[in-house]
């Protein structure tokens, strides 16, 4: 499969039917989603992996990985329809067995994984709400890739953050990020942002 393709049958999935800000509900545009996934496979984080996606949200991310040839995703997210709407759009391409559809919230999450993607909740809503997912997603795996505002403040708090955790930043890429005006509070019919997409990984462990 092309990238180009994978960015087109993503970007065609359909998306929050009615996105709650409280939990920062923006679907992932398909040409961001292609443009992780690409990353991640090519390093080999994702043929034949067994993958989580915390926040999955409409399954974007999920299905994505799935379709590059992950061996298993969890997609984890506390809400069920949105949920609900991720298994609709496995099963329209045709990886529902992939996929284990996990309903709750990413603090109960505890499976082992080799990798995981996510596009937590920005914080702009809820401050800090990326936290948790960091956290969760560095206690269940040694690889990570996931998304964030690309924004002085977002990326020093990114930078120490994961320091502390005894992780690395290996790999981080800029890209345009549309966001439709889907909440009372935006002004504009389309929303252009720029967000940093990261490959963060553990740090192998200092020999005494
Ligand atoms: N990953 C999807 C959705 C991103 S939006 C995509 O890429 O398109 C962030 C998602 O995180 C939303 O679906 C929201 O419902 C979910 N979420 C927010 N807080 C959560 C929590 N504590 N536990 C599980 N899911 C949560």
């Amino acid at each position: 499969m092309k990238k180009k393709h994978l960015a087109i049958l993503l970007s065609r999935l359909k998306g929050f039917e009615s996105p709650k800000p409280e939990l920062e509900q923006y679907r992932t545009p398909g040409n961001v989603a292609a443009e992780l996934l690409w990353l991640a496979h090519s390093l080999g984080d994702v043929e034949g992996k067994v993958i989580a996606d915390l926040g999955a949200g409409t399954g974007v991310l999920s299905i994505g990985a799935a379709l590059m040839g992950a061996e298993k995703v969890y997609a984890v997210e506390k809400d069920k329809r949105a949920l609900e709407i991720a298994r609709e759009n496995a099963r329209s391409l045709g990886v529902e067995d992939k996929i284990e559809f996990v309903n709750t919230d990413v603090s109960e999450f505890s499976k082992r994984v080799d990798t995981v993607v996510m596009n937590p909740p920005f914080g702009s809503q809820v401050k800090h709400a990326d936290r948790p997912f960091l956290l969760k997603a560095f206690e269940v795996s040694d690889v990570v890739y996931s998304i964030h505002l690309s924004k002085p403040e977002v990326r020093n708090f990114i930078e120490t953050f994961v320091v502390e955790a005894g992780f690395g930043i290996t790999h981080r890429l800029t890209l345009p990020f549309e966001i439709p005006a889907q909440f009372w509070f935006h002004k504009k019919r389309l929303e252009k942002i720029y967000i940093d997409v990261y490959r963060f990984e553990k740090c192998a462990s200092k020999p005494i």
